[in-house]
């Protein structure tokens, strides 16, 4: 189950809008209409550990049978540098299970499936 988090907090992909009026109606149900608002979501099901969202979200030719989203590690912050066609570019700050910090960065690309956006893979840059 993801964790409890309110409507009016600060969206934690840091999009500095309202968790309600940003990445909670995709958690909802609701489709992303675009690459980068995907992105943002599943950053934001990262933090909230909703694996559901995520394995939903993936394409089923690259998504993993199951994600361990309670080792320990923290997001902690995430910057988008650009989003171009089906392409998102992105860092992430995490803090690891041995309390290192780390950076995170990826080309994610999507693609469209049954008229939804999906996560296909990522590349570092
Ligand atoms: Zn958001």
């Amino acid at each position: 189950m993801p964790l409890p988090y309110p409507s009016i907090k600060p969206c934690p992909c840091g999009s500095g809008r309202s968790y309600a009026s940003c990445c909670q109606p995709a958690h909802s149900g609701a489709a992303p209409q675009t690459p980068e608002a995907l992105m943002r979501s599943r950053y934001s099901a990262y933090v909230l550990q909703d694996e559901a969202y995520l394995l939903a979200t993936w394409h089923p030719d690259t998504r993993p049978d199951g994600l361990d989203l309670t080792d320990g590690t923290r997001y902690l912050g995430l910057r988008v540098h650009g989003a171009e066609g089906d392409k998102v570019s992105f860092t992430a700050t995490l803090r690891l299970p041995d309390g290192q910090r780390a950076q995170l960065r990826e080309h994610s690309t999507f693609t469209r499936l049954n008229g939804r956006w999906v996560y296909l893979e990522g590349t570092a840059p």
